[in-house]
Formats: C-alpha cells, sequence, structure tokens
C-alpha cells in the first residue's frame, strides 16, 4: 500500500496542518495590491481566472485612472475593459466593475458594503469573492475556498466535497475560527509554492508525504514505473 500506513482523523491531521503551514507561512501579507476596501473588491474580482502577480500588473493602470466608485463610473466600460484586458474575462469584468460601482455610489455612499448578503449581490461578486473582502478588508471570519484549496483539501484528506461551497463547510468545521483568515492565504502560499500543476513527488513533500491520500502515491508509483521501462 503507497503512501502513509496509517492516516490520523481529519481533525488531527488538521491540527497538524496548521501547525505545519504556520512554520512555513508565520506572515501572511495580502497577495493582491490594494489601498482600500473599494480597490481590494476590484483587485479580487479581476484574480478570477487569473493569477494575482498579472491584477498586481494591471491594477496600478486602472487605480491610477480611478480608485474610488466615482472616478471609475466617469470611465467608460470600453476604457475600463482596454486596461484590464490582459485579466482575462474583459468584457465580463469591465461591465461588473463599472455597474457595481455606481451601485456603491449610488447606494452605499461609495463605501463597499461590510456585509456577505450585500457584497454577494453585486455583480460580478460571488461567494468567494465576498469572502476575501470580509476577510482581507474588513477582518470578518470567512474562508474563501477556490478550486486549488478544495483540490488540496481532498488531496489531505481534510474533505472528500466534490464541490467548493461543500469543502468550505468542511473546512470551517475542523478549523477554529480565529484562524480561518490567516489559514486560507497560508493554504494558498503553500499551493503556490509546494503544488505545481504537473506530476511531482508527493514523498518529498512536507504535508502529503505524511496525509496523502493514497491515490497521489499509486499515481506517482506508476508513473515512475513506467518511465523506468
Ligand atoms: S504532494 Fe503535491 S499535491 Fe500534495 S501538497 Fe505536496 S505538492 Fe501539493
Amino acid at each position: 500500500m503507497p503512501g502513509p500506513k496509517k492516516y490520523p482523523s481529519a481533525k488531527t491531521i488538521a491540527k497538524e496542518v496548521s501547525k505545519t503551514l504556520e512554520e512555513l507561512y508565520p506572515e501572511t501579507p495580502i497577495p493582491l495590491q490594494h489601498s482600500d476596501s473599494y480597490t481590494l473588491l476590484i483587485a479580487v474580482l479581476l484574480s478570477a481566472q487569473c493569477t494575482d502577480e498579472r491584477v498586481n500588473k494591471v491594477t496600478p493602470f486602472l487605480f491610477a485612472k480611478a480608485n474610488t466608485p466615482l472616478e471609475m463610473v466617469k470611465l467608460t466600460v470600453g476604457e475600463i475593459e482596454e486596461i484590464i484586458r490582459p485579466c482575462g474575462l474583459s468584457p465580463r469584468k469591465s461591465r461588473a466593475i463599472h455597474e457595481l460601482s455606481q451601485i456603491l455610489l449610488d447606494k452605499y455612499e461609495s463605501q463597499v458594503p461590510e456585509s456577505f448578503e450585500d457584497l454577494e449581490a453585486l455583480p460580478g461578486v460571488g461567494h468567494k469573492t465576498a469572502s476575501v473582502v470580509m476577510s482581507q478588508a474588513f477582518g470578518h471570519p470567512a474562508f474563501p475556498v477556490d478550486t486549488h484549496i478544495h483540490r488540496l483539501a481532498w488531496r489531505w484528506q481534510l474533505s472528500e466535497a466534490k464541490n467548493v461551497e461543500q469543502t468550505e463547510r468542511d473546512l470551517k468545521v475542523l478549523f477554529p475560527k480565529k484562524i480561518w483568515n490567516k489559514l486560507h492565504l497560508q493554504i494558498i502560499f503553500f499551493g503556490r509554492e509546494h503544488c505545481p500543476a504537473r506530476q511531482h513527488n508527493p514523498y518529498s513533500c512536507p504535508i502529503c508525504s505524511r496525509f496523502g491520500k493514497a491515490k497521489l502515491f499509486e499515481e506517482f508509483d506508476s508513473a515512475v514505473k513506467k518511465k523506468s521501462k
């Protein structure tokens, strides 16, 4: 049987995972550059299906033209689209940015609302985006789960969920609320540094070597066998 011989409970794995991540990433700077809750909201919206690195290259140009809802609505959707094109999905994202800025102006005195419900009612803002803003702009406990965290939770045997919503619920049960915000960033940092998209060695990984699913080891072993034939 490949991989660890005996697995502890999900609760114990969770404790060990958070201990390891705390050792590896004691500091968790917010990856998306921003100066307030509005610029963070826009940056998070732009980061859908795009890397934070690319968003950070684009936002200085956008925010130099408009870093408030009032300035943003003065730009046309086409002008916004032109600037944010490198982030992908630019027709949809530019429309959402323009529309949500108008709503903030009309309904919230240009402020970003501090509630999941109000945030999720804004165009282009789903639960994950709202969670990042609630957590990183306002410090409310949230656990934004994207496909990367979903996959890692499965690989580390923290969740068997088939979708991000259920994974979020599972992780919230396993980890204490007070560490959610930091842990979310630590998992992202770990994934970026250690989990390449293509095949890699689970035996040498600081977390999977101890808690990784047997399937990961089976896949790795059979790929190694194939190569050596
Ligand atoms: S073995 Fe791979 S998937 Fe698992 S945590 Fe390590 S790098 Fe990520």
